[in-house]
């Protein structure tokens, strides 16, 4: 089950690998001339299988092969969505609590009647992992937070909190992963979001599998030549 990555060509060159081709920190495999990322390259001991992993690698290896020699890669965080019509289901981050570890806590919120599950895995006061069934709003905020290992304190609280309400899809349909429409960016466009980044956290587009991502750089890009505010918009990085 799952996908394969074509190494007999690296294996053959006599590179080191495993499932997969392995990399360091720098995305480079024991050959130092050579770099791999994306769906072929194993990192402590994972094959990370999203686009989302891919990006963060491209992104880190761009920097170092640009001369940032601290770009380093540490991991990518999981991610699963299921694309249903009427059912929105995702994983974020580790979902398993290890059996008899008391360090790992779940907090687990259910409504049956709404047809809607929740559960955040927390270790040592930071959200680690969760799980959204019958709303995946949440999507985009438990992402950064499990990345950016924040701490929850006074947050954890609203954790527990019920669905916060599935945001409308205004105009065509562009991410499909976190229910983002045309419109929904050109609002946030209008309401100041000046960099394709943060129109991206701030609206939740391309925060999924990523595919979207060509899609809101057009849009973000055809409202900057239009927009009659376009010399407030920043630069960005994609
Ligand atoms: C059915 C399916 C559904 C998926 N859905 C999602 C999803 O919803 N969300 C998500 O985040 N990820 C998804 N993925 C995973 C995602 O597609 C991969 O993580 C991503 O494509 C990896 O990009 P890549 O460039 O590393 O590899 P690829 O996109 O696989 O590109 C590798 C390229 O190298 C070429 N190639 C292979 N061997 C050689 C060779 N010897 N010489 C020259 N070229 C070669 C291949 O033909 C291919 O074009 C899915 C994957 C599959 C198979």
């Amino acid at each position: 089950i799952g996908t394969r990555p074509n190494i007999d060509l690296l294996k053959l060159a006599g590179v080191q690998c495993s499932r997969g081709v392995l990399v360091n920190e720098y995305l480079q495999t024991s050959d130092p001339h050579i770099f791999a990322i994306g769906e072929i390259a194993e990192f402590h001991e994972k094959l990370y299988g999203i686009t989302a992993a891919a990006e963060q690698q491209a992104d880190s290896l761009a920097k170092y092969m640009s001369g940032d020699w601290s770009s380093i890669y540490s991991g990518s965080v999981i991610m699963n969505i299921l694309k249903f019509e009427d059912l929105d289901i995702c994983s974020i981050g580790d979902i398993f609590v290890p059996a008899n570890d008391v360090t790992y806590e779940e907090v687990v919120f259910t409504d049956l009647s709404l047809r809607y599950y929740k559960k955040c895995i927390v270790r040592h006061d930071r959200l680690i992992g969760a799980i959204l069934i019958g709303d995946k709003s949440e999507f985009a905020e438990f992402r950064m937070m499990i990345e950016d290992r924040i701490e929850l304190s006074e947050k954890r609280t609203e954790l527990l909190r019920s669905q916060t309400g599935k945001q409308e899809v205004i105009g065509r349909l562009v991410c499909s992963c976190n229910h983002v429409g045309a419109g929904n960016l050109q609002e946030a466009i209008n309401a100041g979001c000046a960099d394709f980044n943060e129109l991206c956290n701030e609206t939740g587009a391309g925060l999924g599998c990523g595919s979207c991502k060509p899609e809101v750089m057009d849009i973000f890009k055809e409202r900057q030549k239009k927009g009659k505010n376009a010399t407030e918009f920043t630069t960005y990085t994609y």
